[in-house]
């Protein structure tokens, strides 16, 4: 295949990972012209253009060096890995992004009392991930029918297809509407960042070193936030021990005021009311919590 020398990243057209991966990459600062058929983005800073297609494709347009990386499901990526071409290049997930949570789980008729993945013996499980289904019967010796459906799979048991379903659940509600429940779960699955195993040693491998590095910044940030107030060395102790998780708190000192101290700390997450008013009481003033925008370690 003739060599590339921009960087090309593939994601769900339209879908639930749409806009949460065009704000990642965003984030990262890339910006992209979009074309009229809506297929190809042309990148316009970085050397890296995006290819907009059904989420089913990406492993493959990676797997066949299409493209170098891709946003996509832990499921679907993991469903490819067992069930794709075996002489293509072998994928790896790079990074867990944060959205797009899910889990893959067995469902089953309300009225089964369900106790251990053994009473799935003997049963027909619907399902789109023959792979991921497959390789835990096996891993635990049961023998089932795995039906293979490409969509609307939470109807089988009602149609009489199957006696249970092996289907992505967030919230459970469309479980709830056909009469079905959660008894098992085989994968807890995320959008990840997917690409080759072995990264180029062209420029574009370059350019992905950066762009993971930029996302771990992003991935970082979005979670964090920075405290600061100001207290006197006395409470210092107490108010450190109260702080919410992160590296540790720089401390600066005040003009004209030999007791007191400004500390700034970088927080692993919200900060809550309840927590700001315990270090209060412990002898903080001026307390300010502000969103980090960026962070490059
Ligand atoms: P496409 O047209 O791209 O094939 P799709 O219908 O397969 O679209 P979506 O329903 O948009 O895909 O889901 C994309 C991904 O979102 C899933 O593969 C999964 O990783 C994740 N996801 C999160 N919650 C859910 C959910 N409740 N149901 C289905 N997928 C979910
Ligand atoms: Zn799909």
């Amino acid at each position: 295949m003739k060599t590339r020398d921009r960087l090309r990243i593939a994601m769900q057209k339209s879908g639930r990972l749409t806009e949460p991966a065009q704000d990642l990459l965003n984030r990262c600062g890339l910006t992209f012209r979009q074309s009229r058929d809506k297929l190809f983005c042309f990148g316009e800073g970085e050397p890296v253009d995006l290819l907009l297609v059904r989420d089913d494709d990406i492993p493959g347009l990676i797997a066949q060096g299409v493209c170098d990386l891709g946003i996509v499901g832990r499921n679907v990526l993991n469903e490819y890995r067992l069930t794709g071409g075996r002489d293509e290049a072998p994928l790896a997930e790079w990074r867990a992004l944060g959205f797009g949570r899910c889990r893959l789980s067995i469902a089953v008729p309300q009225e089964l009392d369900y106790q251990r993945p053994e009473q799935l013996t003997g049963l027909r499980i619907a399902t789109s991930y023959p792979g991921l289904l497959g390789e835990w019967l096996q891993q635990r010796q049961i023998d089932a029918g795995v039906v293979t459906l490409a969509g609307s799979v939470e109807i089988a048991p009602r149609l009489g297809t199957a006696d249970a379903i092996c289907d992505l659940v967030q919230s459970g509600g469309t479980l709830v509407a056909n009469q079905l429940r959660e008894a098992d779960v085989l994968l807890e699955s995320e959008a990840v960042l997917a690409g080759a195993q072995t990264l180029p040693t062209d420029e574009r491998g370059d350019m992905i070193e950066l762009l993971l590095k930029r996302l771990d910044g992003v991935i970082q940030v979005r979670e964090s936030r920075l405290l600061l107030l100001q207290t006197s060395r006395g409470s210092l102790d107490a108010i450190t021990r109260l702080l919410p998780g992160g590296p540790q708190p720089t401390l600066l000192p005040l003009a004209g005021q030999p007791d007191q101290l400004m500390l700034q700390a970088l927080c692993a997450g919200e900060v809550s009311w309840r927590q700001l008013e315990e270090i209060k009481k412990a002898g903080a003033r001026e307390m300010f919590v502000l969103p980090v925008e960026k962070m490059l370690a």
